[in-house]
């Protein structure tokens, strides 16, 4: 398709009067652009993705108001090209606020804020911590005060819902001074997706609150969190994502030695030694065959011992580490799973709570074999010790309240 917008694209028949003061959600990436566009009361959106961002391949896939798709090539194309045309494709909705998701806030930033220049330069700084997301984040943030300098932007941070956690769970044991003079700690990250799942989790249960909750975030990325009446008590990822649980292709929790081993060893490179970790290992890692569950699964089922391995290791590690999560809470009212696996793969749930052995946990089979494809339910047994969730994460939905609540919009 065409690369310049065709007015033909545009939603002819969009009842634009119901997208009331919509609010622009992006979530700007290192080669990719994902957005939405969403109404003053949540209940409509528009939804796209750049992606192939500085490749012959680039595109923008945009899903209309009546639910068309669309695609539009950018050969070459940046982040900058790519939200000027999302920018054309979104702009007869009127959007009041434009909210970035931001993936790390560092030590500041315990809530959403407006954007300003100091702001920004945060944001360009803390490149430190987040190498490939920061410097995208900014990138968007400058690009819409370039085409629209009136436009009240917000920066919601992944960092900032676990700002509540105590030191106890945020320091690492090693010297004072790398804390307080490098702001060396954990951080935690996924706090949007986190945040909305447990209160969430909180509005449907029956259970009076104050409400302690373990969220297990289950995607290609992968965390969890000890979540006590609203507030993030402990998390599993750290300083950086690489922290915790094994992931799609993140190694999660290793020997902090085995950088000094395989250096010895191997002669390896601290840089390729971090891109091992970060891009190689976990599901894709041991199963030798892909990142993506669904594929891991597949192989698993015609025999694969390496693809078996890599999911038994994977739920076991999820149910180590929910059980050293519920330390940090005063009292365990259940666990909330969501992400790509948590919402989708009964068999993981049912392997991850096998793991947890000596909670009391029951499951309904019947109940968390009809939980997938975006739907919300319990499927704990009536005599389970604890209630068990899947609440389909909306990051997007949290990310445009939390704009509005930071510009007084709400
Ligand atoms: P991201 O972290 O990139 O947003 P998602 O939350 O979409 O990722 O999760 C992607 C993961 O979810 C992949 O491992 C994928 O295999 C898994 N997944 C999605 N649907 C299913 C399913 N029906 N069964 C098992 N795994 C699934």
């Amino acid at each position: 398709m065409s690369d310049s917008l065709n007015p033909n694209f545009y939603d002819q028949n969009a009842e634009t009067s119901t997208l009331t003061n919509p609010t622009l959600v992006l979530n700007c990436g290192s080669s990719s652009i994902k957005y939405a566009l969403i109404s003053e009361d949540n209940s409509i959106r528009i939804t796209g993705l750049a992606e192939n961002l500085g490749l012959d391949t680039a595109r923008i896939k945009h899903t209309t108001i009546n639910g068309d798709k669309l695609e539009i090539s950018i050969p070459g194309g940046r982040h900058k090209l790519a939200l000027q045309k999302i920018l054309e494709l979104l702009e007869q909705y009127h959007f009041i606020a434009v909210g970035h998701r931001v993936v790390h806030g560092g030590r500041e930033y315990s809530e959403a804020v407006r954007v300003d220049e100091h702001v920004l330069d945060e944001v360009k700084r803390l490149k430190i911590l987040a190498p490939l997301h920061n410097p995208a984040h900014a990138l968007g943030i400058e690009a819409v005060q370039a085409i629209y300098p009136e436009i009240p932007q917000v920066v919601v941070f992944d960092t900032a819902f676990h700002q509540t956690m105590p030191p106890v769970a945020f320091r690492y044991p090693i010297p004072k001074s790398l804390y307080e003079e490098y702001k060396i700690r954990r951080y935690g990250f996924h706090g949007t997706s986190h945040a909305y799942v447990s209160e969430r989790a909180s509005e449907i249960t029956q259970t009076k609150g104050p409400h302690g909750w373990l969220t297990a975030h289950l995607g290609n990325g992968c965390s969890a969190t000890a979540v006590y009446d609203g507030k993030s008590l402990d998390t599993s990822m750290g300083l950086t994502p690489l922290e915790g649980l094994m992931m799609g292709t993140r190694s999660g929790d290793v020997d902090p030695s085995l950088h000094m081993h395989l250096k010895r060893q191997l002669d390896m490179s601290l840089e390729d030694i971090d891109a091992m970790l970060n891009k190689e290992s976990g599901l894709l890692g041991i199963s030798g065959l892909s990142n993506d569950l669904r594929t891991v699964e597949e192989a698993a089922n015609e025999g694969h011992q390496d693809a078996k391995l890599a999911i038994e290791m994977f739920c076991y590690r999820v149910g180590k580490y929910l059980a050293s999560l519920s330390c940090a809470l005063p009292e365990l009212t259940g666990i909330v799973f969501t992400g790509g696996i948590g919402e989708n793969s009964v068999t993981t749930r049912t392997r991850i709570l096998e793991v947890m052995r000596h909670f009391g946990i029951k499951v309904d089979a019947n109940k968390n074999a009809g939980l997938f494809g975006g739907s919300e339910g319990s499927f704990h047994a009536e005599d389970s010790h604890l209630e068990l969730w899947v609440v389909p994460t909306d990051e997007e939905c949290r990310i445009a309240q939390e704009t509005r609540e930071a510009l007084s919009l709400t």
